[in-house]
Parts: structure tokens; C-alpha cells; sequence
């Protein structure tokens, strides 16, 4: 019997992530929103690696992160330091015209830091509280207390952000105590799960009980494997509503972090599980913090759920190309594609949906030229030196000779300001 089913008259299902669940999240300053959760696209946020305390050192990351495309920027309070310096980095980033939303890293002394300093507290969008690091013993539920009160009064957003690495020790001793005396335990990776989100939603039904809004709660509760983040999440999104900001802990550097980060939360992205995610890549010598805003925003875009950039469809080379001309320009497309966008966003509304193709030869090259906005496809081995440009899935000329990527940059940019430009936008506007 053959295995090869028929396919009738049945249309292939076409894939896209399931419609998230969750309730909506506000996370205000000054006079701005940002909605997460709920029909708000997913958001992409990121944290600082500068000492807090340099407001200005500070202010600069939190601005390089926002133009790569972080919408909410997280940093450390952790000191009084930290804490006096948070108003000034706020009033920076308000001064070079960076609309992104500070969110204040607690642990230990948040509390006190809150309390101390109602500046910081103000400037703050967003408290990051993580409830195994609180406190010990009855001061944890008193200081808990004392952060979302300050958050509910100055109507600030909070996440709960749980971590399998500092986990509440004494409900994780009581919960391993309980599964000891289960007539069949379960196995010790499962109650800890069970310990995190039994964490994470004790502390939310806390802190709604002490005034906060759900719709100022978000949730999260990380961990460092693959496998254990699906399981956890699957279930936190079975058992509640709130907001989820989703990401996996200490993915690690280069290609391990971002290959573990964009397994993980793509699963879960297409289940409709996510409404923030950050990729907690550790940079590599020489790298920018911004690549995990880049990894995140391209995760986001693979799976269509958003459009950043314009994409760059290059192919992987092969024998057929003995010049390294096509690799060097699908970069240099990309960079340049990327580096505009901060500029591009508002001139040119809708460019980040544009693809573009740089392919190496004529086996696929004018195929997936011609699928793209605008593709080049270059001469591979013994092809003629002749490289033939396709805009909107027609051939509209062929370029030759030495210049040929500096010509297709600027057939690229006139692509963009014809299609995207203002005079685009009112002939559409024209024609109805
Ligand atoms: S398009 Fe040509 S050069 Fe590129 S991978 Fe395919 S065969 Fe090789």
C-alpha cells in the first residue's frame, strides 16, 4: 500500500500562531501608553548592561536599544545611587526625544528604594519585582506589600517576575516537603515548575488584593531550558490571564543563546502564549547590546506576527559562486536597510514590510527575485557578467560591471522613496 495520501480537493491549511489570550497591560509616562498584552502586538523589550549610576552612560544604551526596536527598556536599581540617578536618566531620554518607557530591576532593597525615592519611583514606568527576593520569613510579605502599594498609588505596571534561579526557598522546601508524602512523588523538575508558578500567582493574586489593577500585572516566569520554559508556559497561560512577558533565562552567547531563545519562545509564540518577550543573550566580545533587540525583533518577524525591517532574502552559496560579491552585498543591503530604519519608520510608513532578495546565481536567483519587491540576482560561475535586476516580479533592467552593488543600493533607495515616499502615500490618498 502506497503511504502517499491524495489531497482531494482540500486546500493546504495555511500556518500562522494561534490568537493570544491574555488580558491587556498598561504601562504609562508621562503622557504616553504603551499597551502589551491583550490586541497589542507583541513587544519587544531589552535590559541595560551600564552601571545605573551613570545616568548619562545609561541614558545612551537605553537609546540605542529603543531606535533597534526595544519598546520597553529595563534597567538595575540596586543601590541609592541607582535609584538618584533613575530621574536624571529619565529626563535625558526625555530631552533627545526617546519615548520609551524605563522599567526598574528590584531585588532585596526595593522596597526601601521605592520608598526612599520618590523620584525614582515616579520616573519608572514599570517595577520588576521578583517575589523570591524579597525578603525572609515575615518581612517578605511586608515589603512585598510596601512596592505595590507605591505601584498602585502612582499607577505604575508590575511584573512578577519569577526566576527558577531564585526561586522562593521556603515555598519551594515546603512544596518538595508535600510531594514527599504524594503516594507517587513527582519528579523534582515538576514541583519546581509547579513552585514557580504557584510563585508567580500567589504574588499576582497578592498584589490585586492590595489594589493593583490586572491590567497593571504582568507575569513571567523563567527558566534556562528549552523544554522546561514550553512546559511552564503552557501552563501559566492554562491557569491565568495576565499579560505574560516571555523569555528564557540565561540563554547563553552567539549562536547557542540565539538558536535556544528562538526555539523557545517561537513555540510558544505560535501557540498564542507571549505578549513581551526579551532574548537574554550575553554579548560576545565587541558585540553590541542591541543584538538582543535584533534577535528578538527578527524572531518576531520569521514568525509574521510583526514587520521591523525590510527583510533581506539572500541564499546560502554555493560551488555555483566563486566570489564572495553576492554575501557582501546581501550585507551591505542589510546593514544599510537597518541603519535607515530609525529615520525610515515615519518617512516612509510601510517600508518595513519590503523584501528584498540578493540571490548567487540563476538556479533560484531571478525565481526568488521575483518574488521579492526587488531582487538582484548576480552571475554565478561561468555565467554571463550580467546581473538582472526584478522590481515588483518584472525584469526591469540588468546591471554590469564594477559597481554594481553601490547602483543596486541606489535602485533600492529610489524603490523605497517611489513606493513609500510621501507622493506615494497622497497618489494612494487621490485614488481613494
Ligand atoms: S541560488 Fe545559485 S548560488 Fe545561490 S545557493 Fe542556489 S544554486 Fe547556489
Amino acid at each position: 500500500m502506497s503511504a502517499i495520501s491524495s489531497s482531494g480537493d482540500t486546500p493546504i491549511a495555511l500556518a500562522g500562531a494561534a490568537p493570544r489570550r491574555s488580558r491587556q497591560a498598561r504601562v504609562a509616562w508621562g503622557g504616553q501608553v504603551l499597551t502589551v498584552g491583550g490586541d497589542a502586538p507583541v513587544r519587544v523589550q531589552s535590559m541595560t548592561n551600564t552601571d545605573t549610576v551613570d545616568a548619562i552612560g545609561t541614558a545612551i544604551q537605553v537609546k540605542e536599544l529603543a531606535q533597534a526596536g526595544s519598546e520597553l527598556v529595563r534597567i538595575t536599581v540596586n543601590t541609592p545611587e541607582a535609584a538618584a540617578a533613575v530621574p536624571h536618566i529619565r529626563e535625558q531620554l526625555d530631552r533627545m526625544g526617546v519615548l520609551v518607557p524605563l522599567v526598574g530591576d528590584f531585588h532585596y532593597n526595593g522596597h526601601r528604594l521605592l520608598t526612599d525615592f520618590p523620584d525614582c519611583a515616579q520616573a519608572l514606568s514599570k517595577y520588576r519585582i521578583n517575589p523570591g527576593n524579597v525578603g525572609k520569613g515575615d518581612k517578605k510579605d511586608r515589603q512585598f506589600a510596601q512596592m505595590i502599594e507605591i505601584a498602585a498609588r502612582l499607577d505604575k505596571a508590575v511584573r512578577i517576575g519569577v526566576n527558577w534561579g531564585s526561586l522562593d526557598q521556603e515555598l519551594l522546601a515546603r512544596m518538595m516537603d508535600d510531594n514527599a508524602r504524594r503516594a507517587t512523588p513527582w519528579d523534582p523538575r515538576q514541583v519546581m515548575m509547579e513552585a514557580l508558578i504557584e510563585s508567580a500567582l500567589t504574588s499576582a493574586t497578592e498584589a490585586a488584593r492590595l489594589g493593583l489593577s490586572p491590567d497593571q500585572i504582568i507575569i513571567s516566569c523563567k527558566v534556562s531550558g528549552v523544554q522546561d520554559l514550553i512546559a511552564v508556559y503552557r501552563e501559566l497561560a492554562r491557569r491565568c490571564d495576565y499579560a505574560l512577558h516571555l523569555g528564557l533565562t540565561e540563554a547563553g552567547m552567539g549562536t547557542k543563546g540565539t538558536v535556544a531563545s528562538s526555539v523557545a519562545l517561537s513555540v510558544l509564540l505560535q501557540e498564542g502564549i507571549g505578549d513581551t518577550i526579551r532574548v537574554s543573550l550575553t554579548p560576545q566580545p565587541g558585540e553590541a547590546r542591541t543584538q538582543e533587540v535584533v534577535v528578538a525583533s527578527e524572531i518576531l518577524q520569521a514568525l509574521g506576527l510583526r514587520n521591523f525591517n525590510p527583510s533581506v532574502t539572500a541564499c546560502p552559496g554555493c560551488g555555483r559562486t566563486t566570489s564572495t560579491t553576492f554575501q557582501e552585498l546581501a550585507k551591505q543591503i542589510d546593514d544599510f536597510l537597518r541603519q535607515q530604519m530609525p529615520v525610515w519608520k515615519s518617512k516612509y510608513p510601510g517600508v518595513e514590510s519590503m523584501k528584498v532578495a540578493v540571490m548567487g546565481c540563476i538556479v533560484n536567483g531571478p525565481g526568488e527575485s521575483k518574488h521579492a519587491d526587488i531582487g538582484i540576482s548576480l552571475p554565478g560561475t561561468g555565467e554571463a557578467p550580467a546581473a538582472p535586476v526584478y522590481i515588483d516580479g518584472e525584469k526591469a533592467l540588468t546591471l554590469r560591471g564594477e559597481h554594481i552593488a553601490h547602483e543596486f543600493q541606489a535602485l533600492v533607495e529610489s524603490y523605497i522613496e517611489r513606493r513609500y515616499g510621501h507622493d506615494a502615500a497622497a497618489g494612494e490618498a487621490r485614488h481613494g
